[in-house]
């Protein structure tokens, strides 16, 4: 699969932007250890750049955590590239992300050819992202809601990614999951999280895998203008 996202060359930017500093971050992220070509391909094409502050442009090829406003952060590249890369694994078509936030995951699944649905709590942060979808052309669905309900009228889903932290899993998101399909989540404590993957089975059992130690905002209830 090629990124599917046709850029224009001004939205694309020039200096600390460059195609030179974003074939760094790639170089990086294949050290520590992505290795499938596909997402490496589509974090070289997604201009993170357009998905923060621009006071932080300049840090958006960096392997780190940006802030984006209302407490949230925009995820590390690494942590990003080694979500994607488990969810490719299944080849899935339809996918479900909970927390929008900058939009940037979202983006990266969408460059690679997945029917994305994205929900977001903080309107504001979802409005800012859907700016961006529209200005790369991607087609990309979004809802403002608490996403520990999912999005039960279109599941289910071939995938679920979720992008803040849980205690605990949520029953709701498996139940949206298809048959064979995978959820990919950070579970844990606040100060620091298990990323699993858990692969609903035919039998009706679910396979549980670590992937990572990660730390990510928490998933809260309810929403925000
Ligand atoms: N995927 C994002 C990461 C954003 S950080 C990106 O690429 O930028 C996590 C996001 O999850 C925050 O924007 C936060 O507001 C959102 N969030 C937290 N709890 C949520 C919930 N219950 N439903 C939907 N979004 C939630």
């Amino acid at each position: 699969m090629t990124p599917r996202l046709r850029l224009q060359p001004e939205a694309v930017g020039m200096g600390m932007t460059s195609q030179r500093v974003r074939d760094r971050l790639v170089e990086r992220l294949r050290e520590s250890g992505i290795s499938d070509e596909r997402v490496l391909n589509a974090i070289r094409t997604v201009p993170r750049h357009l998905f923060v502050d621009e006071a932080f442009a300049t840090r958006a090829y960096e392997d780190t955590a940006l802030p984006i406003g209302h407490g949230q952060t925009i995820s590390q590249p690494w942590v990003v590239a080694r979500m994607t890369e488990a969810l490719l694994q299944d080849a899935p078509k339809k996918v479900l992300e909970i927390g929008t936030g900058s939009g940037y995951q979202a983006a990266v699944l969408a460059a690679l050819g997945m029917q994305v649905y994205t929900v977001e709590r903080i309107g504001d942060l979802l409005r800012q992202a859907r700016k961006r979808f529209r200005q790369l052309g991607l087609n990309v669905r979004s809802k403002h809601d608490d996403g520990r309900i999912g999005w039960p009228e279109e599941a289910p889903f071939d995938a679920i990614i979720v992008t803040a932290a849980a205690p605990a899993l949520v029953d709701s998101l498996i139940d949206q999951l298809a048959v064979g399909g995978s959820l990919v989540a950070p579970v844990g404590a606040s100060g620091g999280q298990s990323l699993l993957k858990l692969t609903r089975r035919e039998d009706g059992s679910v396979e549980e895998d670590h992937l990572a130690a990660v730390t990510f905002v928490p998933l809260l209830s309810g929403t925000l203008d």
